[in-house]
């Protein structure tokens, strides 16, 4: 069976360009980048290459650019390096519907006695942008707010809020992790002092992240020991991972327009196709500011984790909005965070779509869909009668 692979959120294909570019870089050119020997200096102008192209998309400094292992370890590292780095300030602002590798490490910092705040969200996932102005204070050391939502692809407006924390005093993280690649991004005239992003999430492998520090931003680093990275992350580099990154970085840039064009309409076709075949559905995000390739619907009267089963029968890859967690199945926090009803919130799907998706995959899926809900639906218990 074919794969349908919808699911691009939760992590991409790697690019066969991006394969070829790491392929030497395993049994031939294995050195160590910090070797003595000439073998192990010539993999540092690889290094060199990968921090330019990454530079590049993002339109920063190379000089700017921190290669990690992941979007969860540059999360970390930036809210933790934020806050070592002014001690004098114990207050963080971010959002109720941050990923985990943000609201977690939060949580955890009010345990230790910071002050936390989470901002709200209205019904289509937007910002309470009043409640962050009012938040913002003297005593503000970290503002982290996602530059767009893993779940629904709601984009935040992220330079106006970095410019708010800017006026304040208080530094900017924030996790684009689902943004880059996506959308188009320029830091070269931007407040953002710190930006997460994710290998996996654009074509290269997983095991490689990036966190960008703007030039000047005081920061503790995560990871101590050797002097990688200019003493900004230690341990000895993932060369294949940072230089498949590279090449992911420019085939994105080179494909931002495709994501915004066919892509978009390849999910925009998705999503009216199911929305006229499918009743009692309904979007979840922001209508106007959203990702281009991501759509999350709720299914009334039915579980997501049921929809994703059937869809799995025919070789569908999506993702559900639930969380099944110690028996009983949660709704996502992003979507209780956006007041979205139990019922809907409990059979919300989301289709998260690439470069690689076919219109012959979109119209597959809006051939099945209504038959899959209308069979769940005869099933529930749920449907008004
Ligand atoms: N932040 C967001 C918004 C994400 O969607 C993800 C992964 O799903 C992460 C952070 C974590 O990234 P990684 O899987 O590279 O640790």
């Amino acid at each position: 069976m074919e794969i349908i692979y919808f699911d691009n959120n939760a992590t991409t294909k790697v690019a066969e360009e991006v394969l070829e570019e790491m392929r030497p870089l395993f049994c031939d050119l294995y050195g160590n980048p910090s070797s003595m020997h000439t073998f192990g200096g010539r993999i540092g102008h690889r290094i060199k290459k990968a921090r330019e192209q990454v530079a590049s998309l993002l339109g920063c400094e190379p000089s700017e650019i921190v290669f990690t292992s992941c979007g969860t370890e540059s999360d970390n590292a930036a809210i933790r390096g934020a806050l070592a780095a002014v001690p004098n300030k114990r207050k963080v602002i971010t959002s109720r519907v941050e990923h985990p590798a943000v609201l977690t490490v939060c949580r955890d910092l009010e345990n230790a006695g910071f002050t936390v705040v989470e901002i709200g969200v209205d019904r289509q996932g937007r910002l309470n942008l009043d409640e962050l102005d009012a938040q913002i204070d003297a005593n503000t050391a970290l503002v982290t707010i996602m530059y767009a939502n893993n779940e629904t692809g709601t984009v935040f407006p992220v330079e106006r809020i970095a410019r708010m924390a800017a006026e304040r005093g208080a530094l900017f993280h924030t996790d684009a992790v689902q943004a880059v690649g996506k959308i188009p991004l320029n830091l070269s005239r931007s407040h953002i002092d710190l930006l997460s992003l994710s290998g996996h999430k654009l074509h290269a492998p997983k095991g490689v992240g990036v966190l960008y520090v703007r030039k000047g931003t005081r920061l503790a680093p995560f990871m101590l020991g050797g002097h990688q990275e200019a003493g900004r992350r230690a341990g000895t580099e993932n060369v294949p991972g940072i230089v498949g990154l590279g090449k992911a970085c420019e085939l994105a840039a080179r494909n931002i327009k495709m994501e915004n064009t066919r892509v978009k309409a390849l999910r925009d076709r998705l999503e009216k196709g199911i929305l006229e075949s499918c009743p009692d559905c309904r979007i979840n995000g922001d209508s106007e500011n959203r990702l281009p390739n991501t759509t999350n619907i709720s299914f009334e009267f039915i579980e997501g984790e049921a929809i994703l089963l059937m869809l799995d029968k025919y070789g569908i890859c999506a993702s559900s909005g639930s969380a099944c967690t110690s028996g009983s199945l949660e709704p996502s926090h992003v979507l209780r965070a956006m007041g979205v009803p139990f019922t809907a919130a409990h059979g919300s799907i989301r289709f998260s779509l690439s470069r690689y998706n076919t219109q012959e995959e979109v119209d597959f899926t809006i051939e099945k869909m209504p038959r899959i809900v209308n069979q769940l639906r005869e099933l529930s218990p749920f449907v008004p009668k």
